[in-house]
This record gives C-alpha cells, structure tokens and sequence, in this order.
C-alpha cells in the first residue's frame, strides 16, 4: 500500500479551549471550511461542548466527524468526574484520544492505564488516536526510539490486528507540542519510518502499510505541506491551530496529495 492509499487524517484538539458561544462560532467555521475535504477530519472539543458541537455539526451534512479527548476506561459507577465510553456515543462522538501527552506527563496516566483505556474505546467500537512521542531530556539522551517503542508496544498491548482498522497513530514529540517548534520534516519522516516498522514486527507487512501515522507538535499552515509530504506522514494532530478554522482548513488542505 502506497502513501496515496491512506486516507489522510486531520485531528483538532480544542484541550481546554473555547466557551459555549465560541465552540458554536468555530465548529460553523470548521465545517464552512473543510467539511467536504477528503481528508478525514475530527474535532475533540471539550465535554461539555460536545452535544452542541454535535448538534451544529449534524445539520450541516458535514464530513467532519465528532470526536472526545479523553473518557474513564470503566463502563459506569463510582468514578467522580468521569465520563464513559457510552456517554460520549450518546452525544455523537465517534473517535477518542490516549495517551496524550498532557495526560501522560500533567495528568500522570500511565502505560498501562492508556492501554486499558485504548482496549476499552476499541471494544466500544470507537476510533481511537494513540499518541506517543518523547520528551525533550528523553531526545537529548537518544531515547527517542526507545521512548516510541515503550509506549507503542504498551499501548498496543493486547489489541488484535482485525482492531487495528480502528486505530490511528500519533507521533508527537512533547518538546514540539505548543511551544512554536517543530521536528524537522526530515527526523520526523525518519520517526514515523520506525514507528511503522515497529508495527510491521509488532503485527505484519499489511498492517504497517494500511497504519495511518499522524505527526503532532505546533503543526501551521506554513509547515504543514512539508511535514505531510513526506511518505510516510499521514496527516496531523493539531492543538493551537485547530482553533482558528482557516489556520485548520489550510492545514487539512495541506493533506491533498
Ligand atoms: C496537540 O495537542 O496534540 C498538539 C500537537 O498541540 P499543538 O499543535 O498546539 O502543538
């Protein structure tokens, strides 16, 4: 399978962004802009934002797919705080994140807490965009392999490859994620490279050809079309930039190829 034959995949993290007006005005924005791209698209808006995001979305006949960024692993009970994989397919989400990096490093989740939640989603039926990546002592000490292996191993633990339709995987280096600085095109192409070989030893040939590696940390129109050009970039995890919707579509339209 060639770069051409995975779809591209554009993710906007709102994090802890927007209000009730503003989420409305922005996900009008996003669909008006991109919501007919052949890319696939998914905003993660903030919980609470999630039934009128939802709701805005499906009058418009848009491509542009709902997702939650994050959700507790268990189906109910006594879980303060938390919301389920069924309350978040109640309001229309289709797709979640783990193991983002804010909740790996601010939050303090753990391997094995993003693996059961990354088994929970897939068994929901939901899509779900695992995110790995290094911090910035981890690169510096030449961990970065290492550091992408050790999460990509334990998040994948205990996923079958008939799952792995379901799943997208996010490269973001943690010293790249809102601070204004990227990888290169070139040491991310040769991340993303490992990490679809690791995929290819992990399950087989085919799997790592169809695995859709999304890169992720301060993605802007202005690098996107180099970043997505390299062969084996399939599209972005977008924060910042996913709030401002022409910033977003140009960053999806920088997906066309
Ligand atoms: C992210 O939140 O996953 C991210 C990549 O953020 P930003 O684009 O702001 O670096």
């Amino acid at each position: 399978m060639s770069t051409a034959d995975r779809k591209p995949f554009v993710g906007g993290n709102w994090k802890m962004n927007t209000n009730s007006a503003g989420a409305s005005a922005l996900i009008g924005a996003v669909t008006d802009r991109s919501g007919s791209s052949d890319a696939e698209v998914v905003v993660y808006p903030p919980f609470v934002y999630l039934r009128e995001v939802g709701a805005a979305m499906s009058g418009k006949g848009t491509n542009v797919r709902l997702g939650a960024q994050d959700f507790r692993h268990e189906p109910d009970g006594a879980m303060t705080g938390c919301i389920s994989l069924s309350m978040l397919k109640d309001c229309g989400a289709t797709s979640v994140l783990t193991g983002h990096s804010e909740r790996r490093h601010v939050i303090g989740e753990s391997d094995s807490l993003i693996n059961a939640k990354t088994k929970a989603a897939l068994d929901a039926g939901m899509q779900v965009v695992l995110c790995i990546g290094e911090l910035l002592e981890e690169r510096e000490a030449g961990q970065t392999d290492a550091v992408n292996e050790r999460q990509l191993r334990a998040g994948l633990d205990g996923v079958a490859e008939s799952q792995l339709g379901q799943v997208v995987l996010a490269y973001e280096p943690v010293w790249a994620i809102g601070t204004g600085k990227t990888a290169t095109s070139g040491d991310a192409q040769d991340a993303h490279t490992k990490i679809r070989g690791l995929v290819e030893s992990m399950y087989s040939a085919d799997a790592a050809s169809k695995m859709r590696i999304l890169y992720g940390g301060s993605v802007k129109p202005g690098n996107a079309v180099e970043l997505f050009g390299m062969p084996d970039i399939d599209g972005g995890l977008i924060g910042g930039a996913s709030l401002n919707a022409d910033d977003f579509g140009a960053i999806v339209d920088a997906t066309g190829r």
